[in-house]
């Protein structure tokens, strides 16, 4: 009901990608939105949709939701069948990410990683928002950022806040995305503006 609203205070704070997490109930124990969703969320958003695909065989669905409007679409690289819906992806022209969950070690990215236009990293266990943040996973997110090279976008998923940005921007993630920090902010738009100017500030500091 509210989606137009939402996604418009994005827009309004600055945001540059409108991610959507897509939960099949198995992969993770959640269930999100269909293709038909995020077809209206397409419909209303000005910004690109970043798709995350939580779920096992994820080359069954990357179709679907490419035709529901997805720009950007990502995958796990635990899950059969990642391979094959990258070069889905690809051969569509839209630009496709590889996700590492928390315990997944930076290596587990080497064979896809000529696939990807982006890496994603999880840092909570995917499957509810509003968890905390593992700092666990800082370590990670610089080893990454040396394998991929200073260009590639580095997104971070979960649990950030002010006090997180900072630590993985710092580590070389470029793209945060953030849920509740702007969702359940009474201002998203100046949410998302404190987050930028503090991931920057930490990034200037090195
Ligand atoms: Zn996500």
């Amino acid at each position: 009901m509210n989606l137009r609203a939402g996604i418009a205070l994005a827009e309004a704070g600055g945001a540059e990608l409108l991610h959507v997490d897509i939960m099949d109930g198995h992969f993770v124990p959640n269930l999100t939105w269909g293709p038909d969703t995020v077809c209206a969320v397409k419909k209303a958003a000005k910004i690109p949709l970043d798709v995350h695909l939580m779920l096992d065989q994820p080359e069954k669905f990357v179709g679907p939701f490419m035709d529901a409007g997805a720009d950007r679409i990502s995958v796990h690289v635990e899950v059969q069948g990642a391979r094959q819906a990258c070069e889905f992806v690809r051969a569509r022209k839209r630009l496709c990410g590889i996700v590492l969950n928390p315990p997944t070690p930076a290596s587990a990215l080497k064979t896809l990683l000529p696939l990807a236009d982006f890496v994603l990293v999880m840092t909570v266990n995917p499957g509810f928002g509003g968890q905390s943040f593992i700092r666990e996973c800082l370590p990670k997110i610089r080893e990454i950022r040396s394998m991929i090279g200073p260009s590639m976008d580095l997104l971070v998923d979960g649990g950030i806040g002010l006090d997180t940005a900072p630590l993985a921007a710092r580590e070389g993630a470029n793209v945060l995305i953030a849920g509740a920090a702007v969702f359940k902010s009474p201002d998203p738009a100046a949410a998302i503006r404190a987050l930028r100017a503090a991931a920057e500030a930490a990034r200037s500091s090195g």
